[in-house]
């Protein structure tokens, strides 16, 4: 293994990075990483955490925190959208 050879996600085969396939099955490198991109990207949005409402919170935290969650809900169905709008668009 060296700096200049990527393995074969789909084989294993070690290849020269200037290529474009797999030398051995012909895979295509650029539709692996961009898919593996794309899942990345998708799992950063959709992994951001909503505030969390704590047994232990007084009744005015509560209700304002429930206000912040609605509104998080909403944000992360728009961004939602835009991807599934962006993934559907590039096809
Ligand atoms: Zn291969």
């Amino acid at each position: 293994m060296s700096k200049h050879e990527r393995k074969c996600e789909h084989c294993g085969e070690w290849n020269d990075v200037q290529l474009e396939t797999c030398k051995s099955c012909g895979e295509a490198f650029n539709k692996v990483f961009r898919a593996h991109m794309a899942k990345l990207k998708k799992k950063k949005i959709f992994d951001i955490p909503l505030i969390e409402i704590k047994e232990t919170d007084a009744p005015p935290i509560k209700i304002l925190k429930k206000v912040v969650q609605f509104h998080q809900l909403i944000f992360y169905a728009i961004i939602g959208f835009l991807v599934y709008l962006s993934t559907s668009l590039a096809h």
